[in-house]
């Protein structure tokens, strides 16, 4: 199938593989018009100030939370997943919104910074300057919250936005276009351009002041060379491997329902989802059971626990890290060689899996999660760490919890508790190594968005000059003086 020809193409409902829409293939010609419109628009979007987009985006929060129950409807139609959960996800992306809209002006303002004594006659501020149009491409799996958390920001910063949603959720990208352009003040502020991965491409190649990603670290690797040749900053929000780590004092019936809950919700089929867990050898048995338990009333089927694999290839990934674990020597605690039935997986727990496994090594975004023993909390730390990926973590632990988490080489971590960095609008989003780099959400998010320019001005001049021909002898050596006395 040539991404170049098409001019349309299909979403469909991964539970059915039913056809539920037709979408525009957007071509290179289509991406560099939207893009030039949003440059277009990019000044009066800046010129309405802070106040001025607050309100737009309010007003946009306040449609989106009146048609929920329509977005909800729709997200779970294009992913598959059950409605309770897509309800879960658009409640985060609109508290996101909120509080990028809101508070904007308090993380953006202009500061002052002080001159320093032999600049005293200075005056200096720092200024942080959205960046012009921003290039937004978005994933399928939480396709409002995770563009949300580029969009929201970009647009609060004074960033006009060109997003290219996935290919398997463009309708649910083109409803948050429509009903932005509802509040609208003038068009081209956020334009939805719908296509397949050549459009994104076209994106990053168009002239777009920053590209903002968010997928897999492979296409993220794509992105970041293409941008690399413009001069483009980006920000990548890719895959991890998430950990879950068990110490001997935590509360083990909690942590193992949290981490069969963020193994296997949306089908395991979340970035920050829970994939290893090394738990302490002294409570391993306990944690096993208590899962193994829990996990047998767990099942995906269209609106039960979970839905089917939005994206049918990821089932050959799925498959073949289970049968790689199983040829390698790994246990099965539920589910077994025979859990992918397509379109869903069934839930899937192994034992005492090689560390050299694809189930440890790779992402494999699917209702699975692997179990090994450690001997102390170091061992843990040390496996938990010995990955390409750094996005996310959970730790267990009544008493060591703070200590096993500022181990860890992850953008993101919960103590007792799951994913709770997500929702927190206050704090900053993102991974390190093959995760990817730059942050969304929080007032870093916001910055993000913008780039710095230092303003230093003179407030009255000195009766003699450094930064002129004209320097005299008595300026050279009253600066001498001066920093001998200083320092
Ligand atoms: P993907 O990399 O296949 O696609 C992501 C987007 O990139 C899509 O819109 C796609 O059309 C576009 N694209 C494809 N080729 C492109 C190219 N050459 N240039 C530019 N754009 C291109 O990823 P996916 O399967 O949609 O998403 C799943 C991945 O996303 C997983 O790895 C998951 O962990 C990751 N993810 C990360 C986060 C995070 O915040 N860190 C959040 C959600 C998902």
């Amino acid at each position: 199938m040539s991404t170049t020809t098409l001019t349309e193409f299909p979403s469909h409902n991964p539970a059915t593989g039913e056809v539920i829409g037709t979408y525009r293939n957007a071509s290179v010609e289509d991406v560099n018009a939207a893009v030039a419109r949003a440059h277009a628009s990019s000044r009066a979007w800046q010129a309405l100030g802070f106040a001025g987009r607050k309100k737009v985006l309010v007003a946009w929060d306040a449609v989106i939370s009146k048609r929920l129950s329509e977005i909800t409807e729709l997200v779970a139609l294009e992913t598959g997943k059950p409605l309770s959960d897509a309800s879960l996800e658009i409640s985060l992306a609109i508290g996101h919104l909120d509080w990028a809209a809101k508070n904007a002006a308090r993380y953006l303002s202009p500061v002052t910074r002080n001159p320093g004594l032999i600049m005293a006659n200075m005056k200096a501020r720092v200024e942080r300057a959205p960046y012009g149009v921003v290039g937004v491409i978005g994933p399928w799996n939480y396709p409002v919250f995770t563009p949300m958390g580029s969009i929201a920001y970009s647009l609060a910063a004074g960033n006009t936005v060109v997003f290219k949603p996935s290919e398997y959720t463009p309708g649910v990208g083109e409803w948050l276009g429509a009903t932005f352009a509802e509040v609208a003040p003038f068009p081209d502020i956020f334009q939805v351009i719908t296509g397949l991965g050549a459009t994104g491409q076209a994106l990053t190649n168009a002239a777009v002041d920053k590209i903002a990603f968010t997928g897999s670290t492979r296409t993220a690797k794509k992105v970041a060379a293409a941008a690399a040749d413009r001069m483009i900053p980006t920000v990548l929000e890719c895959g991890g491997k998430d950990p879950v780590i068990v110490d001997s004092d935590a509360n083990i019936k909690k942590a193992a329902e949290y981490a069969l809950w963020l193994a296997m919700s949306n089908a395991g089929q979340t970035c920050i989802g829970a994939e290893r867990v090394y738990v302490h050898h002294a409570v391993a048995d306990e944690f096993i059971r208590e899962i193994g338990d829990m996990a047998k009333e767990i099942h995906p089927g269209v609106n039960k626990n979970y839905g089917p694999a939005t994206m049918p290839s990821q089932l050959n990934v799925i498959q073949s890290h289970i049968d790689d674990a199983a040829a390698k020597g790994a246990k099965f605690l539920i589910g077994g060689t025979d859990s992918v039935q397509p379109p869903f997986v069934q839930p899937t727990i192994m034992l005492d899996v090689p560390e050299d496994s694809l189930a440890i090594t790779e992402e494999t975004f699917g209702p699975t999660l692997t179990i090994n023993r450690v001997q102390n909390m170091d061992e843990a730390v040390a496996l938990a760490n010995a990955t390409r990926y750094g996005l996310g973590a959970s730790v267990w632990s009544k008493r060591n919890g703070e200590k096993i988490a500022s181990q860890l080489v992850t953008g993101m971590v919960s103590i007792n508790s799951v994913i709770g960095f997500a929702g927190v609008a206050t704090v900053p989003f993102g991974g390190v190594k093959d995760s990817g780099y730059g942050r969304i959400h929080g007032p870093e998010g916001l910055h993000e968005f913008t780039y710095l320019r230092s303003v230093v001005s003179e407030r009255f001049a000195l009766p003699f000059a450094f930064t002129t021909f004209k320097r005299t002898k008595f300026a050279d050596k009253f600066l001498t003086s001066v920093i001998k006395f200083l320092h």
